[in-house]
């Protein structure tokens, strides 16, 4: 690192809290090791308080940009000039480039998913898609989805205060992208449930139902119901296999699992930093395997 940092390194940051559990820093700084690229990529911990600041600091220091992590990812939209249309629709920022001072707010969590699924043969144009879960990571697949073709998207959540949230989420999509048919049902509703899944091509779960240290919970309780065509995506990344992944894979149906979005959301952000494609089967094999 000490020969590569010189007066003319560009930093990049992630903003939120924590940070310090964070794969990007290592995962950046070895792709521009990697690639030759003048850039450095360092975590601060910032809670919503500090946001303002945190602007400041990257149009002063005149940062190519920074990642957002949670809490922050709504509060720096205020603070941003442009948005592209995933973030207007969702709300929410993930990744800011600065152009001389003109900061553009993008959100990479859905082309994250989308890329994750590419990378296992699978696209969403077309299909329909039962999704469950109307939080951060499950709004902005459901919106990155609609923008990529899906032909219909059945959202499932229980009735807590992310309810409300899905029905934005359903009236934004209905405006934006009005050829993609878009509904919000109750999860608590397994008998609509299950029939919405006997006719989708993709059941993506969204929500923290599975994660650590609650590996023994699935949001699909009857593993009888999933059709051998069905694919099935977990965000959950701890465990990498979710008890939803092994029930589905047990079923004859192919997964996909959450890591690889993970990763595929920080190479969207590398590409809108750099230009260039992160080299992902290297990062891969380093740090997601
Ligand atoms: P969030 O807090 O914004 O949303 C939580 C969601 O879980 C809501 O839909 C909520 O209704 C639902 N939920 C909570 N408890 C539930 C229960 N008992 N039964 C059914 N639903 C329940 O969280 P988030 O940021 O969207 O994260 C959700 C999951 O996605 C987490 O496991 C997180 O680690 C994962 N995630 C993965 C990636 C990735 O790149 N793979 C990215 C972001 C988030």
């Amino acid at each position: 690192m000490e020969n590569r940092i010189s007066g003319s390194t560009r930093l990049l940051s992630l903003i939120g809290t924590p940070v310090d559990h964070s794969k990007s820093p290592i995962m950046y700084n070895y792709s521009f090791q990697k690639a030759g690229l003048d850039y450095a990529y360092l975590a601060f911990d910032i809670p919503v308080t500090k946001v303002a600041d945190a602007i400041n600091a990257i149009k002063t220091f005149n940062l190519r940009g920074s990642n957002v992590t949670m809490p922050c990812k709504s509060e720096v939209l205020k603070y941003m000039d442009d948005l592209s249309p995933a973030a207007r629709m969702i709300g929410a920022v993930n990744t800011i480039i600065n152009e001389d001072g003109k900061l553009t707010g993008h959100i990479t969590d859905g082309l994250g998913f989308a890329s994750n699924l590419r990378d296992s043969g699978v696209t969403v144009a077309g299909k329909k898609m039962t999704i469950i879960g109307a939080g951060g990571a499950a709004t902005a697949i459901q919106v990155q989805s609609a923008l990529d073709g899906a032909k219909e998207i059945a959202i499932f959540n229980i009735k807590d205060d992310f309810y409300q949230k899905a029905k934005q989420t359903v009236a934004s999509i209905k405006q934006e992208v009005p050829n993609c048919i878009v509904q919000i049902y109750d999860l608590n509703d397994t008998e609509k449930l299950y029939a919405e899944i006997a006719t989708s091509d993709i059941l993506v779960n969204a929500t923290l139902v599975g994660m650590h240290p609650y590996e023994s919970k699935t949001p699909v309780k009857d593993a009888t119901i999933f059709h051998k065509n069905l694919i099935v995506a977990d965000v959950v990344y701890n465990p990498k296999k979710t008890k939803l992944m092994l029930d589905a894979e047990a079923a004859g149906c192919k997964t996909v699992g959450g890591l690889g979005m993970l990763l595929w959301q920080g190479a969207e952000a590398y590409k809108l930093f750099t230009g260039e494609d992160m080299p992902v089967e290297e990062v891969k094999e380093l740090y997601f395997s």
